[in-house]
């Protein structure tokens, strides 16, 4: 799996997050949250590096 498709399919697993989850939803904190968004942040650095993409390795 590449970087990239690494990050959509974090995105789609926050965007199903948010479908159910009313914290987020109204931009209250949230863990679960929290944590995707990072996750997020951290796929699309690294989809936008070429020098990371060896490293993925699908640890998520
Ligand atoms: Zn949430």
């Amino acid at each position: 799996m590449t970087a990239t498709t690494t990050a959509q399919a974090v995105y789609q697993h926050y965007l199903a997050h948010l479908d159910g989850c009313r914290p987020c939803r109204v931009e209250q904190p949230c863990e679960a949250g929290d944590r995707l968004r990072r996750a997020l942040r951290a796929a699309r650095a690294a989809a936008m590096d070429p020098t990371n993409s060896r490293r993925d390795n699908g640890g998520l």
